[in-house]
């Protein structure tokens, strides 16, 4: 029987899979795209993916990593491949070096440290881009950004002998269109994201709201969060077609936690959200 009791979502056939409390735990995955943001737990769902994407290291969202690279280990599965803001690979190879010696096998890693602006290679066409969050020193969140080939405008009519007589006088006939799919962005306290065309158009955004309650607000900005207020602002200039919430606070009921969404945003952008914890199924 798997570890936890993941949301399921289904967004034009990508699934996501995950479970976000704040305080709690925090892990969201894309198997299609082989992504997961944070790692939580490390729940069994998401062993075979092979990159983990950290945004930053707060027991909540990162306590799962050894346990992720060693149950990889142990299943025969490649070393798993894990992008940090770079601050935190040292503490991170420390504590894999700790659970070598405590457990008697080494665990094999492969740990990338990113700052913002780095990009990774997840797929051949597909790419992981770091921005820059609000949080804790060094926290980042990600975009996984698809990079498509397409035929300069003034191509588009040649047949396929003139292209390739075009390129055999290598003639500069296609340019690169990024299509960014998804983007996760972590903990965060308000930060006009939007300015950021490729996190103001990703087509899924991942985003945390933590507080709702007008008295939280205080809270929010103490543990460098978005209270709602932040977060209605945050959505005026994003054009993502899906926004998927992580996060919520555990002092708010989410059936509450609904109706002060509904209130707070305009319709059209309320009827894009989906609260990931609404999305899982009961336990029998
Ligand atoms: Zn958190
Ligand atoms: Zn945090």
């Amino acid at each position: 029987m798997p570890s936890h009791n993941l949301a399921h979502i289904e967004i034009d056939n990508l699934e996501i899979i995950g479970y976000s409390v704040a305080g709690e735990e925090t892990v969201v995955a894309v198997p299609q795209l082989d992504v997961c943001f944070d790692i939580g737990k490390a729940p069994d769902q998401i062993i075979s993916i092979n990159h983990v994407l950290l945004t930053h290291g707060h027991m909540d969202h990162s306590a799962g990593f050894a346990y992720y690279l060693s149950q990889r280990n142990f299943c025969g599965l490649t070393a798993g491949t894990i992008l940090a803001p770079v601050n935190l690979l040292r503490p991170m190879q420390e504590i894999i070096d700790a659970w070598g010696r405590l457990d008697g096998n080494s665990v094999p890693a492969n740990l990338v440290g990113v700052k913002p602006g780095d990009e990774y290679q997840i797929k051949p066409n597909l790419f992981a881009r770091a921005f820059p969050t609000k949080h804790s020193n060094g926290s980042v969140g990600y975009s996984i950004i698809e990079r498509r080939k397409k035929l300069k405008e003034e191509y588009t009519r040649l047949t396929g002998p003139q292209i390739v007589e075009l390129k055999k006088q290598a003639k500069v006939i296609d340019y690169t269109l990024e299509i960014p799919i998804v983007t996760y962005i972590g903990d965060t306290q308000y930060v006009d994201f939007s300015q950021l065309k490729y996190i103001a158009q990703s087509k899924i955004l991942i985003v945390e709201c933590t507080f709702y309650e007008l008295d939280h607000a205080g809270r929010a900005e103490a543990g460098r969060h978005m209270h709602i207020t932040e977060f209605a602002t945050l959505l005026e200039k994003m054009q993502n077609e899906h926004i998927i919430i992580t996060h919520t606070t555990q002092r708010t009921p989410l059936r509450e936690v609904r109706r002060i969404l509904k209130e707070a945003l305009p319709p059209e952008k309320y009827q894009r959200t989906i609260l990931l914890m609404a999305n899982r199924p009961n336990l029998r």
